[in-house]
């Protein structure tokens, strides 16, 4: 399985032609790049969680390093200390065109909605590096106990089988989630102006700041409303008590929803912006502690969301363009930390955080795709089982270059 996701990735997204002019910044290396670069694709494509298990796979195989250009850990990690990031994106960039070319990526119900977000990526009381933010962990008063971590924003776009990951950005020490938002977005605004015609964050997201850098991209901004005591929040509560709702039902959860446009309330953005408000309600099952029986409950959940969404836009597309942004938590970061191990540090310096994160980018979305239209096997059901099959062949394979096919 290991050289067919290779070979698929190099017939549809000429993955390995691209990474040839990859660079870093060490003085006269004796491995490429772009042989690194090959290295770490293998590492993240068939999930083998750290360089050590790299360095072990490296000794079972049986021919071993005979044409020297398999690198050693600490190559790669040197490597990634300086490798360059904006090569790397390009790369993402032009995965995605392809994919969106083939047809390969489709929007969430029918709309192509940006999702944005900030994650902690590492933590650690004992290895820190130059760029480490840090905070102080200490449970007893007066004892100073420091812990480091690094932050980073990440952007993706919703998809119906698979989000699709463009960007990351860090967030620097003692700089706030938006600032560094407003890099990322300006920068995925300039590199994908036709990917997108919005995109949702959560409540940190309702600045005006946000709304004007992407409405000077032509793009829409929604984010979540949830702040009681902001004039936008008690407006569209009050609203929506005297109006009637949207009613409607879709997979199993029923909807009542409102949409106001509020003029005048909001400082930071002088336009007028819409309000939405929806109650769910949806009936769950659980088991019963009867043998055979069933407990139900009906289970409640409520929103509110601003956005300058225009009004072709219907409210039902809204709330699902709004809901959207849940992708973010379970298709990105949930994801990439329970499945593909991403919390884990290869290398500890700022720049080789951020690689780590752009090369396994690259590896998921040829992955989701590979998964999404290429694994025909009905046996192969689930994401786990592929990778397994994936590393499983990687393991066993003679190596003499550094992509053993
Ligand atoms: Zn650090």
């Amino acid at each position: 399985m290991f050289k067919r996701v290779i070979k698929y990735s190099n017939k549809h997204f000429s993955l390995f032609k691209s990474i040839e002019d990859i660079t870093d910044l060490r003085q006269k290396p004796q491995i490429s790049s772009a042989d690194i670069s090959t290295s770490i694709l293998s590492i993240l494509l068939s999930n083998l969680g750290s360089l050590n298990r790299f360095n072990q796979a490296r000794n079972i195989s049986s021919v071993g390093n005979i044409a020297g250009r398999i690198p050693s850990t600490s190559t790669v990690a040197r490597s990634a200390d300086t490798i360059d990031l904006n090569r790397l994106r390009e790369i993402l960039k032009s995965i995605y065109l392809k994919a969106k070319r083939s047809k390969m990526t489709q929007p969430f119900n029918g709309r192509y909605i940006g999702i944005i977000d900030g994650h902690e990526i590492c933590s650690s009381d004992l290895h820190r590096c130059s760029l480490c933010s840090v905070r102080n962990v200490s449970k007893i008063e007066g004892v100073v106990k420091l812990n480091y971590y690094h932050k980073y924003t990440a952007f993706i776009l919703a998809g119906q089988k698979f989000a699709f990951m463009l960007d990351i950005e860090p967030i620097y020490p003692l700089e706030g989630e938006t600032t560094s938002a407003l890099r990322l977005l300006d920068r995925v605004c300039i590199n994908y102006p036709k990917a997108f015609e919005a995109v949702a964050g959560d409540g940190l997201y309702l600045n005006g700041a946000t709304f004007g850098l992407l409405e000077s991209h032509h793009k829409y901004t929604i984010a979540v409303l949830k702040d009681e005591t902001r004039e936008l929040y008690t407006e569209a509560l009050a609203l929506s008590k005297t109006t009637k709702p949207l009613v409607y039902e879709d997979e199993g959860i029923t909807y009542r929803a409102w949409d106001h446009t509020i003029s005048g309330l909001w400082d930071g953005y002088n336009k007028p912006v819409r309000t939405v408000r929806s109650e769910e309600t949806k009936t769950v099952r659980h088991h019963c502690q009867e043998l055979g029986k069933w407990d139900v409950q009906e289970e409640r959940a409520e929103w509110m969301w601003v956005t300058n969404l225009p009004p072709v836009v219907d409210l039902k597309n809204i709330i699902s363009a709004c809901h959207s942004r849940w992708q973010i938590e379970n298709k990105c970061f949930n994801e990439i930390v329970s499945t593909w191990n991403a919390d884990h540090v290869y290398r500890h310096s700022g720049n080789a955080i951020s690689a780590f994160m752009l090369f396994l980018f690259i590896a998921l979305n040829i992955f989701n795709i590979f998964f999404a239209r290429n694994i025909k096997d009905k046996r192969i059901r689930s994401k786990t089982l592929l990778i397994d099959l994936i590393k499983a062949e990687y393991l066993l394979a003679r190596w003499v270059r550094p992509i053993p096919v």
